[in-house]
C-alpha cells in the first residue's frame, strides 16, 4: 500500500502516528510524510527563517528513522494554514496525485489549535479534489477518494479512538524519530518545563492500556461517503 500521512507542523506525525508509520514501513508499505506548516514560529529565540530551515532538516532526519520514502514540506508559515487557500489546496492535491495513497492519515478536525484544524480540513478538501478530472494541477487526477484516518489529538484530549495499532515494537523508533526534532524538544523543556519524549510515551502507554498492549496509537475513520471501508487498513 501507499500510505500518506499529512501533519501540520514538522513533528506532529511523529507524535500522533509515528509508531504506526514505522510499523507500515517495517511491513514493506510505502510511507510518505508531509507537513503543511514549516514550523518557523516554534521558538522564542531562534528567528523564523533560520528555524524553518532547521526544522526541515529535523523532519527529514526523523522521516529517515521511521522509514519514510519522502518527507514533503508545503512550507506554509506557522499560523497561516488555511483550508480555503487555493494554493495550499493545490499543493496537497499535487502530493496526493503523486503518491496515489491507499490510506491518508491526518489531524482530527477538533484538535487543539487552528493550524491543526485547518490541516485536517485542507486534507479532507484536497483528497476529494484530487479525484476530480477537471480540477487542474500538473499531475493527472487520482480516482480514489482515499479512506481518511484521524490520528490522536495532542495529549489525547477529547479523542476516543475507534481503532488502535499496537506500537509496542516501534515505540522506541517513534521516540528516536521525535528526538530528531531537537529544536522543539529543547525549547519545550526550557520554555514550558515539558519533557516531550515522556509526554508522548505516556499517551502511547495510555492508549496501550485501553487496548491491552504495552504501547498503542489511536485513530478514528472519517465518516463520509465514499471513504468507508470493509477491511482494516491500519497495521
Ligand atoms: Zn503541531
Amino acid at each position: 500500500m501507499n500510505v500518506l500521512a499529512v501533519g501540520c507542523h514538522p513533528d506532529d506525525l511523529e507524535i500522533g502516528c509515528g509508531g504506526t508509520l514505522a510499523l507500515y514501513a517495517k511491513q514493506g508499505h510505502n510511507v510518505f510524510m508531509c507537513h503543511v506548516a514549516n514550523g518557523d514560529k516554534g521558538h522564542a529565540v531562534i528567528m523564523p527563517e533560520e528555524l524553518g530551515k532547521m526544522r526541515t532538516f529535523e523532519a527529514e532526519a526523523s522521516g529517515a528513522i521511521l522509514g519514510a520514502k519522502n518527507v514533503f514540506n508545503i512550507n506554509v508559515p506557522d499560523l497561516y494554514v488555511n483550508s480555503h487557500d487555493e494554493k495550499q489546496v493545490n499543493d496537497v492535491v499535487e502530493i496526493i496525485r503523486e503518491v496515489r495513497p491507499d490510506i491518508i492519515i491526518t489531524h482530527s478536525p477538533d484538535d487543539y489549535m487552528r493550524d491543526h484544524v485547518e490541516t485536517s480540513l485542507l486534507v479532507f478538501n484536497a483528497s476529494f479534489s484530487s479525484s476530480i478530472p477537471h480540477y487542474d494541477t500538473k499531475s493527472k487526477p487520482f480516482s480514489l477518494i482515499a479512506p481518511l484516518y484521524y490520528m490522536d489529538t495532542l495529549a489525547g484530549v477529547g479523542f476516543l479512538p475507534e481503532e488502535y495499532t499496537d506500537i509496542t515494537d516501534t515505540i522506541e523508533t517513534k521516540l528516536e524519530a521525535l528526538d530528531k526534532h531537537e529544536s522543539q524538544i529543547k525549547w519545550m523543556k526550557v520554555h514550558d518545563g515539558i519533557d516531550f519524549l515522556d509526554f508522548v510515551r505516556t499517551v502511547s502507554k495510555f492508549r496501550g492500556l485501553q487496548s491491552n498492549v504495552k504501547y498503542a496509537e489511536g485513530f478514528r475513520l472519517c465518516k463520509g461517503w465514499p471513504r468507508l471501508v470493509t477491511k482494516r487498513l491500519l497495521p
